[in-house]
């Protein structure tokens, strides 16, 4: 066999039989481990996802719900098909050192009860989250938030995100910036410190479901680089599989400078538009640059050369 024709196969795939790459496309691959659909904060239906990646010639993708895997149970009879690729994914929220930051779990198995468990858990913390929330909006004077904030938020207990929507549409703020600044960012009256899964446990149960834990979009938490090195560092500790060296349409400095700091830390690489919405030119389905050439893709972590 030519060397250029080496054959793959993608382990641990969901819902599917072995799928076979030939090797030199594997790196090549147009991908998208970063989506989310209306079952958390995004306004596409699952399958209208398959639909627009299937459009732009996605080979394979993820939809990374916060804290939800809802998706895959409304697409059971999708992931039977042989095309598009759906890898199972789901973005989890993390306190990390009293801070917010999320990692994507993908590829993982999606009966695991490890993992099952920990979403019921996170999804009860949001539910108390937004009472909390609520209660402190009521305290500033703002009445009949929380309603507002679940007819908003489709399947799920609603987020930060939600409540800021509601706000607006009850003409408290302006805009979603607005109700952030005034009312639900960290520091305001309305913010709610909020415990979720840490960081070695979040890895713990995407990989003991078979999965890769990836740390998401790390130049958006507005680290500075001596605490975002901190960051990584304890990712790494806690055996964290990859950093997302591609979020959406990011500039290119940044994209060499995490192409950079992935292979420092020995960390693969993953890419993901997080997608919300469609008219979204900084983030749509798919249409994100190639890897660097330093970079190691996750996916070729999950194929074994035949
Ligand atoms: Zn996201």
């Amino acid at each position: 066999m030519a060397k250029s024709a080496k054959i793959i196969t993608l382990t641990n795939f969901q819902g599917y039989g072995p799928v076979f790459f030939p090797k030199f496309q594997v790196d090549q691959m147009k991908v998208d481990f970063h989506i989310h659909s209306n079952c958390s904060d995004g306004e596409l239906e699952p399958r209208d996802i398959i639909r627009s990646a299937a459009k732009v010639g996605c080979e394979m993708f993820s939809i990374t719900d916060h804290d939800s895997i809802a998706a895959y149970e409304m697409l059971e009879d999708d992931l039977k098909g042989e095309k598009p690729r759906i890898v199972p994914g789901c973005e989890f929220s993390v306190s990390w050192e009293r801070q917010e930051v999320h990692v994507v779990g993908l590829n993982f198995d999606l009966g695991s009860p490890k993992l099952k468990s920990a979403i019921t858990q996170q999804n009860l913390t949001r539910r108390n989250r937004s009472v909390a929330i609520a209660q402190r909006l009521e305290t500033a004077g703002v009445t009949d938030i929380l309603a507002k904030a679940y007819s908003l938020s489709g399947k799920g207990p609603p987020g930060r995100l939600h409540f800021a929507q509601a706000l607006v549409a009850k003409g408290i703020v302006r805009n979603i910036q607005q109700a952030f600044d005034r009312y639900l960012g960290a520091g305001q009256v309305a913010f709610v410190e909020t415990s979720w899964l840490s960081l070695g446990e979040v890895c713990e149960v995407v990989q003991s479901a078979g999965g890769s834990a990836v740390l998401a979009h790390p130049l958006k938490y507005g680290f500075s680089n001596s605490r975002l090195m901190k960051l990584l560092e304890d990712f790494g500790l806690v055996g964290g599989d990859a950093l997302e060296v591609i979020s959406g349409n990011q500039n290119r400095d940044n994209t060499a400078h995490l192409a950079r700091l992935a292979r420092k830390f020995d960390f693969a690489a993953s890419v993901g538009s997080d997608f919300h919405r469609p008219n979204a030119p900084w983030a749509s389905i798919g249409r994100l640059p190639a890897l660097p050439g330093i970079c190691r893709p996750i996916w070729s972590d999950w194929l074994i050369k035949v």
